[in-house]
Order: C-alpha cells, then structure tokens, then sequence
C-alpha cells in the first residue's frame, strides 16, 4: 500500500494551480500525469544573468541592462522587426521584437524612462541587441532571478510555464525519511532527497546540469536502488520457493570421467556455484553468461547428470534444430557413459519417433530431454522434471521458458532454471536485463584454442582477400563470408549477398553455399549442415551463423561492411572460427566505394584488433556508443530510466545493486527503520508495477 506521506507526490497534476484543460493534456504528455512526473522533469538548460553594460556585454551571455528608453522605430515595411533604441551610459541597447504591436511596445517602455532590461545579447553590425528580452521591468536589478532552468518545452506549454508548475508544485512534496545508509550518503556528500529536489530546479550554472552534478547523482542513483530492489525482490520470491534437493552422485563422476577434459577453473567455479544452488532445496535462477567456446555446454552437461544422479530428469532447450542436434551428439555420448539416457526432440521427428520419445520421457525411462521448442508443446510430458537449461535464453520468450518448466510435478517443487547466454553484455545491462538471476560467468577459454588474427581492410581490397581465400580453400581450408542483412535495405541486402556468393564461385572455382534469413528453415539448415560436414569449402551467409554453431574445421571469417555490425555482434561472427587447431582469420572489410570511415568507427573495429575478451569489447561497445543514443540505450534493454544514466552513472549502478542486495539479505522484509524508508523509495518510483526485466 502507498504510505500516505506520499500522497500529495500521487495527486493528479491537474489539482495543481493553473493547470487547466488546455494546459492539462501538455503536462501530461511532457512530464506525466502525477505531481510527482512535474517534478522529476529534469531541466534542460539554465538561463545565468549577469548585470551587464552595453560597452562591455558578451555576444551570447544573457545580460540584465539599466537602460533609458530613446526612442521607437516602427517596422518600416511588413515582417520588418520593431526596434526600440535604449542606451545606458556605456552605449546602445537595441531591443527588438519580430511581429509585436508597436502600440504595447510604446507602454511598455515609454521614451525616457528608465528600464530593466534582460535577455541574450547579440552583437549586430557592432551594437548590442537583444531579441526578444526575456524581461522588461521597472524593478530594481537585485530582483531579477540570476538563473533560471529551462524546461523541455512543447507546442502550446512554454518552458516558462513549466517553471511556475514546477515551482508551484514544490512546496507539496514533502520531507521523505532518508533510505540510503547515512555513511555512504556522507562520503558521498550527497543531499537529503528534498533538498536534491529542489537543488534539480535551482541550477546556477550549466555545471549544475550535468549528471555528476551532485543532486542528480542522488536521484539518479535513488532510481537505481528502487529498480533493484524491484529485482532482488523477485529474485527474494523464487528463492523462497521449494524445489527438488539435487545433489551430485555417482552419474555426476561417471560424467567427469567421460569428459575428453579437465574443467577449467572458471567451469569449475560455476560447476560449484550451480550445485550449490541445485541443493539448497529453493528455486534455482542462474545465467551462465560466457563468451563463444568458453565451454558453458559441459558445465551444463555437469548440471544434467547431478539431477539425473538425484533421481531427476532435466531438459536442455536450445533455439534452433542445428544447435539442439549439435548438443545432442556431444552430450549424449558422454551421458550414455554415465549411464544416463537422452533423447533429441525437435520438430522433425517422425509420429512414430514423437510418440516413443514422449512415452519414454513421461514414464521416466529417459533422464534428459536435448531439444528445440518441441519440448515445451503440450504433448511433452515428464515423470520428474526438476531442472531446465536453456541455452542462448535471449532468443527464447519469456513465455517459452515458463512454458517448460511449468512441466514440473508441483509435488516435487518448482523447476529449477539455468540459462545460458554467448552474448556478454556490460554488467550493467546485465543488472537491468538478468537483475533477478543470480550470474555466473566464464571469463576463461578452455586450453587449446588458437588466437584468431583480425585484420580491418578497405572493401577496396577485396581482390586480394579473394586471392587469399583461394590459396587457402585448396588447402582444405573453410571459410564463413558475411554480408550484413539490414531491415531498411533488406532486398539490396539480399541480392548482395547471392551476388557475392556468385562471384566467390567464379573466382575461387569450388562450390559456395549461401544461407539467409530469408530461406525456408529447412534448406537453410540443409546448407549450414553441408558446410559443418566439410562438403563446402565456403558458406555466404547473412548473420544467421551467429548462435553457436560450431564447425571447428572453419579457420576464416570474412566479414563485409563490418562497421554496419555492433561490436557484440562481430565478435559473435569471429567466434565463429578459431575452434580448432588451424591457425584463424578474421576480415573485416570495411566502407563502400568511398571507403571512408569515422573515427569511432575506427576505433570499434581497432578494439576488436585489439582483444578477444568479449566482455571486454561489450563494455567498450557501450562505452563507444555513449548516452548520447537515448534509442540505442532502449534498444539494448535498459527501462526509461527518469534521472539516471546507465553509461554516465555506471558506477552509481553497480553501487545500487549491491546496495539492494545487502537490504534484502540483511532486512528481507524491510521493517527496520531504513528498511521502512526504503519501502517508500520503492514506492516513489513505483518499479514494482512496471515490467522490470528481460529475465
Ligand atoms: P560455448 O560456451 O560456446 O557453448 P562449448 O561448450 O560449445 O562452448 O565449448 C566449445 C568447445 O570447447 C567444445 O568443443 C568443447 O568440447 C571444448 N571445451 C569445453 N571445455 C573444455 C575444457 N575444459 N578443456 C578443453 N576443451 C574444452
Ligand atoms: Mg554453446
């Protein structure tokens, strides 16, 4: 329930003074349709006045001026300005208005007395003029406000207009009970949340704009802790949740052993923390967030005998059916010597294979479950399923997931969930987007694995990328050749690509594979299982290839118009290659004809050069991007945040989630005094009614 010192922050905004049916619709679309959206409207710029003389005025500061008025000029023909010459004892003052009445204009400043006068100065043909002076008045100079914010104004509601709302509004938000930790609050010298408020509506400087200003540091990061608590609650809810004990057993060790390695010490360490979820007897959520090739299939495969081990049977669900029979003839070996049984569902089972396969799961016969989205359909029934994986999540829906672990025997608890994902994304994202799993990450790529050499060329060169690739096919070599497929262009795209699959026939002399988006699933997947089988030397491919396809034989990557791709994105297409013993190459071919590129551009595709670490290239990516791409942000996950910068207030984030962390753990039902406070942060940014994460 809303506490009530909250109340005049949730009244309607059309209960304040002068806020009429006109302006209603305004306020509502600019700021919000409560008093408190008016007033965590962040200005967007501030107006300084200085005390100012003609002689000495600065083109572009606003300037109050003490001036006598001298005299009108009426406009001397239509859409000419009116002009009023004013002067004080330095020199002239122009004043001058577009499409004003000359009738007002002359009250306003009768010829000879002495004005205020303040605005922007403009430096015209040598005299100083100011356009449309934001003030007239006969006060006295200590009157006019020195600064004043600007608000994001809209047609028909004037930043001015804004300003007295807000202004008005103010002195109803009340004094809050503080909810952030009073030492953390001190060292960073923060104010309390009202007097932040009013601080946000009083900037005196442009400095005061900015997001290290230190009231909107505090807001900004008052919006990150509501937003996590929003997600450690959530997190709070499953982990109360019962769910089957899974314990490692003897099937566990018989899988260890048929493992053609040693784990490395990163899955080890997520090896152990997955157990120790799996046996905590509450509902498990996990990601398992690691780079292509680091290895998270055998962690998963660890997870699978451990439930199969318990008495348990587990489902492991992968997008697409290449990727769910890659795994199938990976696992199910190595599970067979454990002597747990799998079986592979997907859509293209026979009736008769469907049918056995389902009986065999529902009777418990079979442990694990390898499939695509056939696992989840109505038909699919388990005897004690308690635990699903599901790899490269983001390209499941919520629903989807949900679906399958709805499979669980309720008797037995809640299906426990694992995740995988090969995207790395900043931590900060992740903290938005997986907020309410816990996460393990593979920072360390299995032993073995050879560098990939990343070259950036001009498309210009594309001749002697061509001649290379030739010399290396007839050694047996193979190769992915990427053409970006983009929405708006999506025909031009297309034909590009089956051209270019065209030339590298004619040039290199051996058959070329072509797979798109476009194509029916089946003949698409019929020429990537052609190309992973070594029966083609080249595949040219849109990004279909980028989710986990593995062709270790595959040593080169050509990757054209590489600055059209994200830099996720390109280092998803390279990990592509560099699986096996072979030496490998990555291209990027970057420009058009002009081949011309921007420095950040630049500086993307040098990064990739430069390391291999993909949560490395994730941060710097986003870096690169900065805030200044408010629909890229949106795009990549992050909510609407109202003060808050995911990129400018980084670290206030990651301090925020450790933050709700540590409230939840310590005070789970907040009841202590911060803890109270802390209801009412939450309360204020109301996270717990949006949709707060992709998990
Ligand atoms: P991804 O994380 O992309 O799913 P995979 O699980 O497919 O990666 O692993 C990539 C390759 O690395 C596979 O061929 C796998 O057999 C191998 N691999 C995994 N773990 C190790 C390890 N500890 N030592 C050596 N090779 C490993
Ligand atoms: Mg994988």
């Amino acid at each position: 329930m809303r506490p009530q010192i909250l109340f005049p922050l949730f009244a309607e905004v059309s209960t304040l003074k002068g806020v009429g049916p006109r302006v209603l619709p305004l306020v509502q679309k600019v700021a919000g349709p409560l008093v408190r959206d008016l007033l965590f409207l962040s200005p967007s710029g501030v107006i300084v006045r200085r005390p100012a003389e003609a002689a000495s005025a600065i083109d572009g500061e606003v300037g109050v001026f003490t001036v006598t008025i001298d005299r009108l000029f009426t406009p001397s023909r239509p859409g000419a300005p009116l002009k009023v010459r004013a002067s004080d004892p330095t020199g002239f003052v122009h004043l001058v208005w577009f499409g004003g009445s000359p009738q007002h204009i002359d009250r306003l400043l009768p010829r000879g007395e002495t004005r205020l006068v303040a605005g922007k100065v403009e430096r015209f043909n040598g005299e100083v003029q100011i356009v449309h002076p934001d003030i007239v008045t006969l006060e006295k100079a200590a009157d006019i406000p020195a600064s004043e914010p600007v608000y994001p104004a809209t047609q028909g509601l004037s930043s001015r207009q804004l300003r007295k709302l807000v202004q008005g509004a103010l002195p109803a938000a009340p004094d809050l009970p503080e909810w952030q930790d009073p030492a953390w609050l001190k060292k960073q010298n923060w104010l309390g949340w009202r007097a932040a408020l009013d601080a946000l509506h009083a900037p005196t400087a442009e400095m005061d704009l900015s997001p290290d200003a230190p009231a909107r540091q505090r807001l900004a990061y008052d919006e990150f802790l509501a937003h996590q608590l929003a997600l450690a609650r959530r997190r709070r809810a499953r982990e109360i949740r019962p769910a089957p004990v899974i314990v490692p057993g003897a099937a566990s060790e018989h899988l260890l052993q048929a493992l053609p390695f040693q784990l490395t010490n990163a899955q080890a360490q997520a090896v152990a923390e997955i157990r120790r979820d799996l046996a905590s007897g509450q509902q498990t959520g996990r990601l398992l967030q690691g780079d292509v090739g680091s290895g998270k299939t055998a962690v998963a495969a660890v997870a699978l005998a451990d439930a199969a081990s318990s008495g348990f049977q587990s489902a492991l669900m992968a997008p697409t059916e290449i990727l769910a029979r890659q795994h199938y003839k990976k696992l199910g070996p190595m599970l067979d010597a454990a002597g747990v049984a799998a079986v592979l569902l997907t859509g293209r089972d026979t009736p008769a294979q469907r049918r056995e396969k389902l009986a065999a799961l529902a009777s418990g016969h079979v442990q694990v479950a390898i499939g695509t989205h056939a696992l989840f359909q109505d038909a699919v029934r388990f005897d004690r399923l308690a635990l699903a994986v599901i790899d490269e999540q983001h390209r499941f829906g919520v629903n989807e997931r949900q679906r399958l672990q709805a499979k669980g025997d309720p008797r037995l608890g809640a299906v426990h969930l694992l995740t995988m994902s090969a995207t790395p994304i900043p931590r900060t994202l992740e903290l938005t987007q997986y907020g309410e799993l816990e996460v393990s990450r593979l920072m360390e790529k299995p032993p073995g694995r050879t560098p990939v050499t990343t070259a950036v060329l001009p498309l210009a060169r594309i001749g002697e990328v061509a001649a290379r690739l030739k010399t290396a096919v007839e050694s047996g070599a193979q190769a992915y050749w990427i053409c970006p497929l983009v929405e708006e262009s999506e025909a031009i795209d297309l034909a590009a690509a089956v051209d270019r699959a065209d030339d590298l026939r004619r040039l290199l002399g051996v058959e070329v594979g072509l797979a798109h988006g476009q194509m029916p699933g089946a003949e698409r997947e019929a020429v990537m299982a052609a190309f992973a089988d070594g029966r083609l030397p080249v595949l040219v491919a849109t990004t279909v290839v980028e989710v986990g396809v593995d062709v270790p034989n595959a040593s080169i990557m050509v990757i054209e118009h590489a600055d059209r791709f994200g830099l996720a994105q390109l280092h998803q297409l390279r990990g592509r290659v560099g699986r096996g013993a072979k030496a490998s190459s990555c291209i990027l071919l970057y420009g058009g004809q002009d081949g011309a590129l921007g420095e950040t551009a630049k500086e993307r595709l040098e990064t990739l050069r430069r390391t291999e670490d993909g949560f490395e290239i994730a941060e710097e990516d986003f870096r690169l991007r900065g805030g200044g791409d408010p629909l890229g942000l949106k795009q990549s996950g992050f909510p609407a945040y109202r003060f808050a910068d995911p990129i400018r207030h980084r670290s206030l984030m990651l301090a925020a989630a450790d933050d709700a962390r540590l409230i939840m753990n310590r005070d789970p039902d907040l009841t202590s005094e911060r803890g109270r406070a802390v209801q009412v942060l939450e309360e204020l940014f109301d996270w717990k009614n949006h949709k707060v994460g992709a998990s």
